[in-house]
């Protein structure tokens, strides 16, 4: 009888009504958890060590070069000042990485060198 079938079709479909088996509702229950668990958790950015350079002559900003932890990519930085290069950051290749000047290579001071 087609007007049983629709009522019954609606009696499913309604919000309150619970699920008849208990495998039904944790079958549904489990991979929900599983994604959530994935992307709450927040792991802490690879250490990149750079390579750092002072500001010479006209350029007033620091750069440096480090190579990311993830995917081995050589990348380049701009910061203007040497605390700034320091810190996590997401690198050009779109990694998160936590930059470290390991070598900071810095210019002469104007007369130092005869
Ligand atoms: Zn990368």
């Amino acid at each position: 009888m087609p007007p049983d079938k629709k009522r019954h079709g609606s009696q499913v479909a309604e919000p309150g009504s619970r699920p008849k088996t208990s495998a039904a509702a944790k079958q549904a229950g489990s991979p929900v958890r599983i994604l959530k668990g994935s992307g709450v958790k927040r792991q802490q950015a690879p250490l990149a060590p750079a390579s750092v350079f002072g500001p010479v002559g006209r350029r007033k900003s620091w750069w440096y070069t480090y190579r990311c932890r993830i995917c081995g990519a050589h990348l380049f930085g701009r910061a203007k000042t040497l605390d700034a290069v320091t810190g996590e950051r997401r690198a050009g290749c779109g990694h998160r990485i936590t930059v470290m000047a390991a070598r900071i290579y810095t210019q002469p001071e104007p007369g130092a060198v005869a």
